[in-house]
């Protein structure tokens, strides 16, 4: 494997995750070429020179074109918001370059088929930012619903909430403005709906909720501006496997800091995750005696890869920035031609068009398909 010289785009907390994988992954897996971290890119110069120094990288510019068409450049990291996705993906696409850019790919559709179009277009790799599908934990859940050890799946529910725009007194922001997409679905709907993909496909049916918590809020300078997003959405879904499911999300959820709650259920047991005990799984299975039946809770040691490769002992418990490094190896196995556990823009694009089915469905009241698998 050849090593790769790394460009980045935005330095913000998505940015600096990237930086962090980019300095710590062959340093982490001893099993990929250590990456150069040639140039990064923010919007303005000065900025860039900061974080070019803070975060290890040898170049700096403000003008992120400049470091997509630089041959110098083999992979880039797109971490700026969603509305600039589609330009800076395709640009670099078109350069030639491999790219791994943050979810969701667009604030629109048409935009992220376009995207689509551009990586099968360039033959390159064009990984997206979904990191929660690489904790190990999720790949045990994978490893107990592939061997059976909870039967046939029959119902799953997943939830994601946060607070961040919990209090109706903070100001507009992006993430009010219909530009930014649809609210809590594509910026959060996207991560579960990951989870459920990596761990059991696609939906096929769906009908969707939207609410808006607050209807104005505080602009700067004075008065109050329409909020034109929903922070809250719920789906009923009926997976491709038959199972039914239901999606609630709530970016507005007072006292829910970082929760992604995956309840599978199935005909011999039941399989449990909370990101925010991301190194624990609980699992209820009906064998044995039915007097010591119950939940038991499982910490993630070095017995579920690639945990072992951070920390020797059991229960010590990886963070949210080493699963980015672990996505960061996947996207580096890939670009060296071997198969890794991803989500490129070929399955990326299910999970748009499932949100998208599922914005719909919310605003015509009714039920919506789409084609199996997306
Ligand atoms: P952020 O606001 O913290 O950072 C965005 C960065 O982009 C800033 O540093 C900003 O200066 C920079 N930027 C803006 N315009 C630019 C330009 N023209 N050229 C270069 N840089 C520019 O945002 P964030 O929270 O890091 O979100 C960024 C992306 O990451 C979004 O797509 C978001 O959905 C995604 N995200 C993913 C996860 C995850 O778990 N995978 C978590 C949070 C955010």
């Amino acid at each position: 494997m050849k090593s790769l010289n790394v460009g980045l785009i935005g330095t913000g907390y998505m940015g600096k995750c990237h930086a962090l994988a980019w300095n710590a992954v062959a340093s982490v897996f001893g099993d990929v070429p250590r990456p150069r971290l040639a140039v990064l890119a923010e919007a303005s110069q000065d900025l860039a020179e900061r974080k070019a120094r803070e975060l290890g990288f040898e170049r700096a510019t403000g003008d992120w074109r400049r470091l997509v068409s630089d041959p110098d450049i083999d992979v880039v990291s797109i971490t700026t918001p969603n509305a600039f996705h589609p330009e800076m993906a395709i640009a670099a696409l078109e350069a030639g370059k491999h790219i791994w850019c943050e979810k969701p790919m667009a604030t629109k559709l048409e935009d992220a088929e376009r995207m689509l179009a551009a990586a099968r277009a360039s033959g390159r790799v064009a990984a997206l930012g979904y990191n929660y599908i690489q904790n190990p934990a999720m790949r045990l859940i994978r490893r107990i619903l592939e061997e059976g050890r909870i039967g046939e799946v029959n119902h799953v529910r997943l939830e994601m909430d946060e607070d961040f725009m919990a209090n109706p007194e903070d100001l507009f922001t992006l993430k009010s403005e219909a530009s930014s997409g649809h609210g809590a679905l594509d910026d959060f709907g996207v991560h579960p709906l990951s989870l459920l993909r990596a761990l059991l496909g696609g939906v096929r049916r769906m009908c969707g909720h939207m609410a808006k918590p607050y209807a104005d809020r505080p602009v700067q300078g004075g008065g109050r501006r329409k909020v034109e997003t929903y922070d809250i959405a719920t789906v009923l879904m009926e997976l491709d496997n038959g199972a039914s499911g239901v999606l609630a999300l709530n970016r507005s959820a007072w006292g829910r800091k970082g929760r992604i709650f995956v309840q599978i259920f199935g005909s011999k047991g039941t399989v449990v995750y909370d990101q925010e005990r991301m190194n624990e799984v609980q699992l209820y299975t009906v064998d044995g005696l039915k007097e010591t039946q119950g939940f038991r809770t499982i910490l993630t040691g070095p017995q579920h890869p690639p945990y072992d490769r951070f920390i020797p002992a059991p229960g010590h418990g990886l963070g949210f920035n080493d699963l980015k490094i672990i996505e960061c190896r996947e996207l580096m196995r890939r670009i060296g031609g071997e198969k890794a556990h991803l989500i490129e823009f070929e399955d990326g694009i299910r999970i748009e068009r499932t949100v998208d089915a599922m914005a719909r469905s919310a605003h015509e009241g009714r039920w919506v398909e789409v084609a199996a698998g997306g």
